[in-house]
């Protein structure tokens, strides 16, 4: 067998695709700049490591279950109040999530709460942050199911050990008491271990009567405030005044 076959193999031995994918480009290269062993096992360690990250990072992109992808550029800041872009900016850098701090958007619809979550969702599994999205409705219809579906079990694994949670559109459908409970124990868990995102409609004082249990509720604001930053939106509803221009 030709030494390079051999190497082929010994690459599909270990798995190393990365190598194996930019191996001939790198002998090319070694051999054009006269490099030195040491660069060259260097360059091919490299190699292997940039691929397993970027491949890391397609499987939490997808993994994350982001409904659609955004970024903060797409965001015209000028359109919506009570929030400005350094402090949108401010957060790329992800030291909150390293500090285990939330960020709670509190607007009517229409206004970017999704979509800003979402940019900074993005944004955090670019930099290798885990991320799981959900909408309320459906992170409680898995709560429910996680002892009797597997892939329920299994998602709501993975949002448990996620660095980032993103609970979107609270507010807009009452939760019953029991699901309620649900909720907050799953808040209580990863309370500051991860970072909770939250989009909702609703301001506070309404989120009582949504999950019909005062005490409750006020045990679960308490662990969502503790270390937060709130944005609370407001504008015209993106949704409409796109809607009437193409009227
Ligand atoms: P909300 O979650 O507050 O109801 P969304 O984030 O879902 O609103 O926004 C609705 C749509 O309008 C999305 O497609 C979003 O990308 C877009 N959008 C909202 N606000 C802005 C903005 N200020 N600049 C650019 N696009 C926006
Ligand atoms: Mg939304």
């Amino acid at each position: 067998m030709k030494a390079y076959e051999q190497t082929l193999n010994l690459l599909k031995t270990l798995s190393l695709r990365g190598v194996a994918s930019g191996l001939d480009e790198m002998i090319n290269d070694a051999e054009v700049r006269k490099q030195s062993y040491i660069t060259f096992l260097n360059t091919v360690f490299q190699a292997e490591i940039s691929y397993r990250i970027k491949r890391r990072v397609e499987r939490n992109m997808v993994g994350a279950h982001f409904p659609v992808l955004k970024k903060v550029d797409q965001f015209d800041f000028g359109r919506v109040k009570g929030i400005g872009k350094s402090e949108i900016v401010n957060l790329l850098d992800c030291h909150w999530i390293d500090n285990r701090e939330n960020v709670l958007f509190f607007g009517p619809p229409g206004v970017g709460k999704t979509h800003l979550s979402i940019a900074l969702g993005v944004n955090a599994v670019e930099k290798g942050y885990k991320v799981c999205f959900e909408r309320v409705t459906n992170l409680i219809k898995l709560l429910k199911t996680a002892e009797i579906q597997k892939a329920s079990e299994y998602r709501i694994n993975r949002i448990i050990k996620a660095d980032m949670i993103i609970i979107d559109e609270i507010g807009y459908t009452p939760i019953e008491k029991r699901e309620a409970n649900l909720f907050f124990s799953l808040v209580s868990e990863t309370y500051e271990k991860a970072s909770i995102v939250i989009t909702s409609n609703k301001s506070f004082d309404s989120w009582a009567e949504m999950m019909g249990d005062t005490v409750m509720t006020s045990a679960m604001l308490d662990r969502l405030l503790h270390h937060a930053r709130v944005f609370t939106l407001d504008g015209e509803s993106y949704r409409i005044t796109n809607q009437k221009k193409e009227v």
